[in-house]
């Protein structure tokens, strides 16, 4: 039951409260490419609940387009992929296969990266396309500049020159077709994650949310649209905004 959940989640909230701790909680969406009401919709969101929100946009000419809609919201830009197409045969995907060389992969980074290189929005981190990290892939990305690498579901890492911060809480289920999760089972992923760090003493290890704009679909924007002000508001809570992420080098 939904409200069941809610209350689950909130009393975790409260225990972080009761103990003077604020769990680091940070927000990705991936694959914006262009402006869409969808992308209109989130930003929108982002702005009202004051939740700060790492886009991850898949470079393209159309991809310029998005930095007005942001300029009044909490928001970064992050690179993911260089045009997302998969280069490995079905089920698995990837970006770059394993066996491409680092620098090669580091080139092609590079010229992708060139339709939002100079923005000001957008931070030195690379969010994998469907989350999926190979070695050669690691060690391309700080020769291309970047400083940190976003997939899912592990803890705060460093690799040479890169730190990795994942999200864990996936609005989305994928196989054997995408679908919402469904309130209950996401408010659970989210109390469960919380809870581990507190049972862990890990006070600064971050949660990290991933939606998909261009799939929401209405339940999931309305359980969005519920979720996030209430987090804003949770004292047991605190966002992390994109150029905060750590690994990250302070900007001036
Ligand atoms: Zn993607």
């Amino acid at each position: 039951m939904p409200e069941r959940a809610w209350r689950r989640l909130d009393q975790e909230l409260l225990r972080w409260e009761a103990l003077g701790r604020a769990c680091p909680l940070w927000w990705r969406d991936d694959d914006a490419t262009e402006v869409t009401l969808q992308l209109e919709r989130l930003v929108a969101l982002s702005r009202a609940a004051q939740a700060p929100l790492l886009l991850s946009v898949i470079p393209s000419p159309t991809a310029a387009e998005i930095f007005p809609l942001i300029a009044e919201a909490p928001i970064g830009v992050a690179q993911h992929g260089v045009d997302h197409h998969n280069r490995l045969r079905l089920p698995r995907h990837a970006q770059f296969k394993a066996s491409e060389p680092a620098s090669w992969v580091a080139g092609e980074l590079f010229r992708a990266g060139a339709s939002l290189r100079g923005h000001r929005r957008v931070l030195p981190i690379y969010v994998a396309p469907w989350n999926r990290l190979s070695a050669n892939l690691v060690a391309a990305l700080p020769a291309a500049g970047f400083e940190a690498v976003s997939a899912f579901g592990g803890p705060v890492r460093a690799y040479p020159g890169l730190v990795r911060i994942d999200t864990h809480v996936d609005l989305f289920r994928w196989a054997p077709a995408p679908a919402f999760r469904g309130v209950v089972l996401c408010l659970h992923t989210l109390r469960l994650a919380l809870r581990r760090r507190r049972l862990a003493r890990a006070w600064s290890e971050p949660v990290g949310l991933l939606t998909h704009h261009l799939r929401l679909e209405a339940e999931a924007w309305d359980f969005l649209q519920a979720l996030l002000p209430r987090l804003s508001a949770a004292p047991g809570v605190s966002w992390l905004g994109p150029e905060d992420l750590p690994g990250l080098t302070p900007q001036t």
